[in-house]
Order: C-alpha cells, then structure tokens, then sequence
C-alpha cells in the first residue's frame, strides 16, 4: 500500500504535472520542421551582376518547385556552361542562366544565389531554382556522376526550402519545352529520378527545425 501512495504521489508530483505542461511548451515553441539532407559540396563561383544572365533581382515569392534541365549542348563541363552564362554579359545574345550547373564528373557550380532569381524557367523563374545538367550526346540522359550529384543537390534543396517530394519539375513542365530532353522522350526515366530523389531524401534525411538561416537569406 506504502509502495503504491509513493508512486501514485511521485505521478502527481512529477510525471502528471510535466505531461500537462508538455503540450503548452510544444504549442510556445511550435518548431516547423524540414526533412534535410546533408549539402552536397558546391563550388561558388556567381556571375557578374548584368541584365542577361543574372540580373541581381531578389526572390520576393517563396520557392515552390525546383526545375531540372539538360545544358542541350552535349561534351561540356559545368564551368563551360557557367561560362558561357556570363559571357552573355559582353555578347548579349539572348538572356539566359540558373541557380546551379551539374557538370559530368558530379561537380556542382553556382551562378547565382538562390534568394535571387535567374533566367531559366520563363514565368516560373519568380518562385522556382534551376538546375542545369551537363550530357555526354545529344540523346541528353545524364551519367551516374551528374546524375547522383542531381539527386543529392535537388533532396538538399528541398529540404532547405521545406518542400515536399512532389516538387520537383522538368522545364518542360513549365513551357512545353525539350527541356531535359532525355527525360520528357522518357517518362518513364522521369519518373524514376523522382523517386531516387524521394528515396535518398528520405533514408539519409533528417528532420530538422527550420531557421531563418536555413530559410536561405543569405545564398
Ligand atoms: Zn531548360
């Protein structure tokens, strides 16, 4: 009887008041999680402020998709096409760029900051980060090394702007365009990245609180 008063006062003392409090504390925090993966490195290296290729405006609509693309020049690198988007700044040619270039050996350029939009993704370029991939030839799949730095980049980007699985787009999905080429003559390749991009997200992502950091003030 002494034992069961004990514990029955230890519950009231301890264990019931902290079980009411709980829901109060959790309701005062109330933390927005996202399901993160872990960045994948990337090579920084911003073009020039110019209205052709990165007109410096910044994002002033959440992201809500992340668009991929094929670079539609087959055999370069990811620093070709960087290139190319900044020499748009001299040539003037027409207006182009995106946020990253996925280059052949998996490596992974950025022309312009993310809080920032770029000329990729025609009306969609207010609320959207573009991902260019480099292709081998003309047929436009990607090689395993683009290919997996894609999937890492695209889970990270995901959880940093707190998206779900689904929003993840090719360029033709915006405009009807051959854009990634491969992968809109394939849907069923299309198809399939998405679910790499779902399953990698979540066996190697954690949930984590959202910051105003990790809201990407800063890139
Ligand atoms: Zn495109």
């Amino acid at each position: 009887m002494c034992l069961v008063f004990v514990l029955v006062a230890i519950f009231f003392l301890i264990g019931f008041p902290k079980g009411k409090n709980t829901p109060l504390s959790a309701l005062e925090h109330h933390p927005e999680t996202s399901l993160m993966t872990e960045k994948p490195e990337i090579k920084v290296d911003l073009l020039t402020i110019n209205k052709y290729s990165r007109p410096g405006i910044k994002r002033t609509e959440p992201v809500r998709d992340i668009v991929i693309h094929w670079t539609a020049n087959p055999g370069t690198t990811a620093a070709q096409n960087r290139s190319y988007f900044e020499s748009l700044k001299d040539t003037h040619i027409t207006s182009a760029s995106a946020h990253f270039v996925v280059g052949m050996d998996g490596e992974i350029v950025q022309c312009i900051p993310t809080n920032e939009i770029a000329y990729a993704a025609n009306n969609r370029n207010g609320d959207t980060i573009s991902i260019e991939c480099c292709v081998p030839d003309k047929k436009g799949a990607f090689n395993q090394a683009t290919y997996d730095s894609c999937v890492k980049l695209t889970s990270y980007l995901l959880g940093k702007y707190n998206l779900s699985d689904d929003a993840v787009i090719r360029h033709h999905d915006v405009t009807g365009k051959d854009c990634p080429k491969y992968y809109v003559k394939h849907p069923d390749a299309w198809k399939k990245m998405k679910t790499d991009i779902k399953n990698y997200r979540h066996t190697y992502g954690t949930l984590t609180e959202i910051t105003a950091e990790s809201e990407g003030s800063k890139q």
